[in-house]
């Protein structure tokens, strides 16, 4: 059964995003808008999520499929207790080259940051949407102030997790004025700060075409500060075009998901906290693999399910999307419970 798979557009699967709880303590408001994850709003209880053994058993099946990358996602998934043991079981897996952590820091304490490194993670995206601390405060909705998200990514530093991704999610007139003075603030630091277009996921965030900055817009802005050139990309399907200081300060990267969208090279796809399986960020229906698993379902018929699920795929969203001036009228999953 095993053996790689690709889709009706002759994608492999290559990554795989797993969500490890809807849960968060940010209500950025793009993403957890107060106004409808209050404190009446309803998470998942604990027994939906999968455990840490069901996830693993999942990765290993998705490995045996083509997928080489995992990468950690939420909610936050810093909030999920002792996340460094899962990453030790899924490091333990024969097959895969890369995992990595998307986190918005504020839980990442020095000790937590080598123990995820002692565990076998090798990076970490931090999501940062200004520097600005007023700024910073607004869009996290919880008066997170920006220092404590520069230690916990001064914590990543000091634990090996290097280099690290800054991620800036650019909403024109909330955060535009933070694009230079984020870039000023990072350069010469190594690490690379990801400039991100603010893109229409979900049915909460009441996302405008007119609130979207073109990363070309973002790059003319930063190169008309510090000259910079474009770098090759590290692989084929690398979101992210990257760019660095002519100067030697280091690289930025801008991610086109709305003006220059990259379905074509899309080899992602996402496991949700309660064991759902998403082929598209945009998708409205993912496929239950959980309550197969807990009715007794064995290694062959998993694996027989999920090859047929991704070979029937045909998702490229955002391509469609590029034709329209609004979403595309669907309902579709929130980032905060698939993960971005
Ligand atoms: N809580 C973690 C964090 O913020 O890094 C992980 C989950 S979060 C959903 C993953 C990424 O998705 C973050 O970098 C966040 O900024 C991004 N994101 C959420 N909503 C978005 C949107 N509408 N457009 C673009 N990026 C978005
Ligand atoms: Fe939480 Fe991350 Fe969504 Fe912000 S972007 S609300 S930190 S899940
Ligand atoms: Fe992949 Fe869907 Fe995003 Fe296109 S819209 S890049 S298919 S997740």
């Amino acid at each position: 059964m095993a053996g790689n798979v690709t889709d009706r557009l002759d994608r492999p699967l290559r990554d795989l995003r797993i969500s490890l709880t809807d849960r968060c303590n940010f209500r950025c408001t793009y993403c957890m808008p107060k106004a409808l994850f209050g404190v009446s709003h309803q998470f998942m209880p604990r027994r939906e999520l999968l455990s840490f053994e069901e996830i693993e058993r999942l990765a290993r099946l998705f490995v045996q499929l083509g997928v080489r990358k995992l990468r950690l996602t939420g909610g936050e998934p810093l909030i999920r207790r002792d996340i460094e043991d899962l990453v030790a079981m899924l490091s333990a897996i024969d097959g895969v080259e890369d995992i990595s952590l998307t986190t918005n820091a504020s839980l990442l304490t020095l000790d937590k940051a080598k123990a995820l490194r002692a565990a076998g993670l090798r990076r970490i995206t931090v999501s940062l949407d200004g520097i600005d601390d007023d700024t910073f405060r607004a869009m996290n909705d919880v008066g997170f102030p920006v220092a404590k998200v520069l230690q916990g990514i001064d914590n990543a530093a000091e634990a090996g997790l290097t280099p690290i991704k800054i991620n800036m999610v650019v909403q024109r007139g909330v955060n535009e004025h933070d694009i230079l003075p984020m870039a000023e603030h990072f350069r010469g630091s190594g690490h690379i700060v990801r400039f991100i277009e603010y893109m229409d996921v979900g049915n909460s965030n009441g996302w405008r075409l007119d609130e979207v900055m073109p990363s070309r817009e973002v790059a003319e802005l930063i190169g008309s500060r510090w000259p910079i050139e474009p770098v090759e990309p590290n692989y084929r399907g690398e979101v992210a075009d990257r760019w660095r200081y002519r100067d030697g300060a280091g690289e930025i990267g801008v991610i086109s998901s709305v003006s220059q969208p990259f379905c074509g090279d899309c080899s992602r796809a996402r496991l949700s906290a309660e064991g759902k399986l998403y082929t598209c960020l945009f998708a409205s229906r993912g496929h239950e693999l959980r309550d197969r698993m807990r009715a007794g379902a064995g290694d062959d018929e998993l694996l027989a399910y999920l090859r047929g699920i991704w070979s029937r795929r045909s998702d490229r969203y955002s391509e469609l999307r590029t034709h329209e001036t609004k979403p595309i009228d669907s309902r579709k999953i929130e980032m905060s419970y698939i993960g971005g």
